[in-house]
């Protein structure tokens, strides 16, 4: 047998460095297309008046909790508002009234595309972000999707994360105009879903409990995050546990540690 009826197959004229080169390549380009992503996008006038549906069924139990909640500013809806403050449900004629009402006089797809523009930059800085997210996933199972689907919407609280289908709902304004950061938002609500199952469920959070203990999350691994709850909300004692250099390689530890020895003294 010649020596080269051994070696592979290789083009004639191609070095062994040129495959090795081609084969990285399709190496990167695969990793590259399984890498997640937000992903923005502007609702329809069905998904968006399901919103609006389910911020109703909400605002109750968002308003109690100090939560400013947009809706659609037409007298049609300040009734509805007012009628389930006063402790009343809405009925299926209710909910046919309002879909009929928001989708021909309240929806205009245009009023999404100046600040769809702005999300689409911010999805851009903030998949620069996601390499860390994985680190924690690697860590302890912070759960990653396969993509974050950015949903505009212009009624309900700033931000909303549907940690079991990677959704996040991220309030916009006709104006384009941002009464919060959109990054440290959109990258508020990915940690959400990528905490919610193995910790926040898990050692049962309270609920500004775990709203402090993102953004501490946010703080230390995003340089741009900025923290913007209110101060009286933040001086909970979960920051006792960022004293620890190595917080967030053991997170659930630490968690668990804390709510053990706090759970009497947190609020419910
Ligand atoms: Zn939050």
């Amino acid at each position: 047998m010649t020596e080269t009826s051994t070696l592979p197959d290789y083009p004639r004229g191609i070095t062994f460095e040129q495959v090795w080169a081609g084969m990285m390549e399709d190496r990167d380009r695969q990793l590259e297309s399984i890498k997640p992503e937000f992903v923005v996008s502007i609702p329809t006038a069905e998904e968006e008046v399901n919103i609006v549906l389910l911020e109703l069924s909400r605002l109750k139990s968002m308003e109690a909790r100090n939560y400013w909640i947009m809706l659609p500013n037409t007298s049609l809806f300040i009734e509805f508002e007012n009628k389930l403050r006063a402790d009343r449900i809405l009925t299926n004629a209710d909910r046919i009234a309002i879909k009929n009402h928001f989708i021909n006089d309240v929806y205009d797809p245009t009023d999404y595309q100046p600040s769809f523009d702005t999300l689409c930059r911010v999805a851009e800085r903030a998949n620069k972000e996601i390499e860390k997210f994985i680190m924690l996933k690697n860590s302890w199972g912070f759960n990653v999707p396969e993509n974050y689907q950015v949903r505009m919407t212009l009624y309900g609280p700033c931000g909303r994360a549907f940690p079991d289908t990677g959704e996040m709902l991220i309030r916009i304004n006709k104006k384009n105009t941002w009464v919060f950061d959109p990054l440290t938002t959109i990258l508020h609500e990915a940690i959400h879903i990528g905490k919610s199952n193995i910790i926040t469920q898990r050692y049962n959070v309270p609920h500004w409990t775990n709203e402090r203990l993102v953004d501490l999350i946010g703080v230390k691994l995003i340089p741009d995050y900025i923290i913007e709850l209110p101060v009286n909300l933040a001086e909970l004692p979960i920051d006792i546990i960022f004293e620890n250099p190595d917080v967030l390689d053991r997170l659930p530890y630490y968690v668990e540690e804390f709510m053990r020895e706090h759970s009497k003294s947190v609020e419910k």
